[in-house]
């Protein structure tokens, strides 16, 4: 099949990588140039709402996915009305907007922090007496690796953050979790759907550091209930492809943070770590093929490689460590690529992670590597 991704990235780039043996050809809508995915495929290089651009994309292609959710709803549709775009629209277009995202949560009878909408000052009583103090207060729509929140501590620093965030805003409560851990789901054409291990995850500065999977910890009960939040997602959006739920697991209950409808970095352990990676379920998924239960082979880790490069021998060196880089410029704060540690329990896994870590260097160095122990 001929599939177009929307977003040229390193998340296209890796599902091409696990698309191409299916044999599928790969267009890729990106609009900045020599983009990561570029080596893999046709780029068609334009913003996301050039109407020629889309159309050479609706002619070209026999599906189209994305790799990125930003994607103006006008676009999506233009698609929508012309080939199979999965996950389909609706989702996009909850997930680009907090607010919309989390009521949706709410419609479905998915936990999540105390919120409330926040667009004038005149709001702001109503939404702190909701959320208490303190509050994080984010962008509706564009924030991303903690980008777009401040979290405010006082009426006063909520105030402050309503003059420098702008008016389409969300307040929520702060929450104490103990850890964060998201859950992968993979949906087909058909309806049926598989579910990765629930996967503990580490942020530094509000960007993905670490992951470990399958969680350490995790009962029976709250990988059943993280699945089941993700099926309810999925069904009420009749959706197709991996959906992410970033979740925090606070006093023993899962409250759901966000969601991405794509492939989703706490996922990138699944190359070295399933059988089937979240990449191959997501194309199987929006190409019809049956979707391949993700069997693990034991423990696994993923570091990313953030700002600067290491060096990539000495990484190699390392027994079950597998190097994934995205061919990016380094710049700071700049995900550059990662690495996934594979073999043996837990305990080995962490401390071949906790040695690559030692090898990132610059940013990542600086990251935890150690699994909590809450
Ligand atoms: P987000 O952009 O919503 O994924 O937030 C980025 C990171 O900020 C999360 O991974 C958490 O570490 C932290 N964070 C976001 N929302 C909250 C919250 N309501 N309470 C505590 N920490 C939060």
């Amino acid at each position: 099949m001929r599939i177009a991704v929307l977003g040229g990235g390193q998340l296209g780039r890796m599902l091409a990588l696990e698309g191409i043996p299916l044999g599928h050809r790969f267009t890729f809508l990106e609009p900045s140039p020599a983009p990561p995915a570029g080596p893999l495929g046709t780029v068609v290089a334009a913003p996301y709402d050039d109407r020629a651009a889309l159309a050479r994309v609706a002619d070209t292609a026999d599906v189209v996915t994305c790799e990125f959710e930003n994607v103006p709803a006008a676009s999506a549709d233009f698609l929508a009305a012309r080939l199979p775009v999965l996950p389909p629209p609706a989702a996009l277009q909850a997930a680009q907007d907090r607010l919309a995202e989390k009521e949706l949560f709410r419609r479905l009878g998915i936990p999540t922090a105390p919120f409330h909408p926040l667009r004038t000052p005149a709001q702001l009583d109503a939404a702190l007496g909701t959320t208490g103090l303190p509050a994080v207060i984010k962008t509706r729509r564009f924030g991303y690796d903690g980008k777009g929140q401040v979290v405010a501590r006082s009426a006063a620093e909520a105030a402050a953050a309503l003059d420098v965030l702008g008016a389409e805003l969300i307040a929520e409560s702060f929450v104490r979790f103990t850890r964060e851990l998201s859950i992968l789901a993979v949906r087909g054409r058909d309806g049926d759907r598989v579910f990765y291990p629930l996967t503990e995850n580490h942020h530094h500065d509000g960007i993905l550091v670490a992951s470990y999977a399958p969680a350490p910890r995790i009962t029976p009960a709250l990988q059943a209930a993280a699945e089941a939040m993700a099926e309810r997602v999925m069904e009420r959006l009749d959706y197709v492809g991996v959906l992410a739920i970033e979740l925090f697991e606070a006093r023993g209950r899962l409250l759901a943070n966000e969601m991405a409808p794509r492939v989703h970095n706490s996922g990138h352990w699944t190359l070295d770590g399933a059988a089937t990676s979240q990449f191959e379920n997501h194309v199987r998924a929006v190409t019809g093929l049956p979707l391949a239960v993700p069997r693990m082979a034991g423990p696994a880790a993923m570091l990313n490689i953030i700002g600067e490069l290491p060096d990539a021998v000495e990484v190699a060196s390392v027994p079950g460590a597998h190097l994934h880089l995205y061919d990016k410029t380094p710049r700071p704060g700049r995900k550059l690529g990662h690495v996934n540690v594979t073999g043996g329990d837990e305990a080995a896994v962490r401390a071949t992670a906790r040695r690559v870590r030692e090898l990132l260097g610059g940013e990542s160095s600086s990251l935890p590597a150690a699994v909590s122990r809450g």
